[in-house]
């Protein structure tokens, strides 16, 4: 296949380019008409067109499946409307907020938990009042330490408006740290100019970029050197991920996605079990899958490695820790024979042997 020169937008363009089989344009269409896509040329020049199973395409070339609603899934899966005091920001946890500045991305993802809310044809950037209020609203709430910049994804926004933003919200004394969520780097390096590398740099806060990734593919040359670019800066990097059928369920390409993000200098932080975003089941795994996977990682690589897998739970109650338990309590009355006749723990190891631990 040839170089794509310009990121593709429409069911056509991907069949033309060889990225989806014409006689599926009809059903792509009505996706297509519902939720946002792109492909840039950096990940169109990924994806092998001869592998049906290819991991890239399935994050980004849209599918007839995406028309399939399940019970449960929720146009809000996350719970952001419940926690929006004012427009483009959710306030879920005491001291962080998330700032929503704008709507678009450099690529639509199938499995995006806002699908709904981002892409071309929904709102998009905040106007000037909405933003005044929203800095407004930060300001006074002194119990907010962090702000999160997230999406669509604030590297779309230009130099010169990102460091207007990064500059207003350090100039609040207790914002201090600005942390910007991010498939930049992945799906367009060439976005992470010097000029951005500048913006986000503040006197005031410190500046934190998580990168979204999801397969070891996608840390080409060009994106660690996009990486390289930031953190040489003096902006730490954490990833985000999501565990996706097909994509990244299992041991082996988890673990060289992880420790890719190592040998670029990213720390591992999330791995999210996917949401219930509306016509996203296909891309779904099982929680005791993730489980499973994650036990698997723990033999396989360093702490240094290790993400936290978790889990939005539905309707914006927040994150929580869903990885495998290695600490059980085993007392009396579970009818195994005691040396102390008091509580005591299992633990297990990375093997799955278990080792008794004494009462404390
Ligand atoms: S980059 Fe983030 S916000 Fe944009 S489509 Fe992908 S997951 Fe959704």
């Amino acid at each position: 296949m040839s170089r794509i020169g310009t990121t593709l937008r429409t069911p056509a363009e991907l069949v033309a380019h060889g990225l989806a089989r014409a006689a599926d344009l009809p059903d792509l269409e009505k996706v297509a008409a519902r939720y946002a896509i792109a492909v840039t040329p950096d990940i169109a020049g990924l994806i092998d067109p001869d592998n049906p199973d290819d991991p890239i395409a399935r994050q980004f070339i849209p599918s007839a499946d995406e028309l399939k609603a399940r019970p449960g899934e929720n146009a809000d899966p996350i719970g952001d409307h419940a926690y929006s005091p004012v427009a483009g920001i959710v306030h879920r946890y005491p001291d962080r907020v998330l700032f929503k500045l704008v709507h678009v991305c450099a690529v639509y993802c199938r499995f995006c938990f806002r699908r709904e809310m981002v892409g071309p044809g929904k709102d998009s950037a905040l106007s000037d009042k909405a933003y005044a209020d929203a800095l407004a609203y930060i300001r006074a709430h002194k119990e907010i330490w962090e702000v999160i910049l997230t999406g669509g994804d604030p590297l779309m926004l230009s130099p010169r408006r990102l460091t207007e933003v990064m500059t207003d919200l350090a100039a609040i004394g207790h914002v201090k740290v600005i942390r910007l969520h991010t498939r930049v780097p992945v799906a367009d390096p060439a976005r992470v100019s010097g000029q951005i590398v500048d913006a986000l740099k503040v006197e005031g806060a410190t500046t934190w970029v998580a990168l979204h990734a999801n397969h070891a593919s996608e840390l080409t040359a060009p994106a660690r050197a996009a990486c390289a670019r930031l953190i040489d800066a003096g902006i730490p990097m954490v990833s985000q991920s999501v565990l996706l059928r097909g994509v990244n369920d299992n041991a082996a390409d988890l673990e060289a996605l992880l420790r890719a993000f190592v040998e670029c200098r990213i720390k591992p932080y999330y791995l999210h079990h996917g949401d219930l975003a509306p016509g996203t089941a296909h891309l779904r795994t099982t929680l005791a899958r993730g489980q499973a996977i994650m036990r698997q990682l723990r033999g396989r690589v360093s702490g240094l490695c290790q993400p936290e897998y978790v889990l939005d739970i539905p309707g914006g109650a927040g994150k929580s820790p869903v990885g495998p338990n290695y600490l059980l309590r085993q007392d009396s009355s579970s009818g195994e024979r005691e040396v102390t006749g008091e509580m005591r723990y299992r633990v297990t190891d990375y093997c799955g042997d278990v080792h008794l631990y004494p009462p404390e």
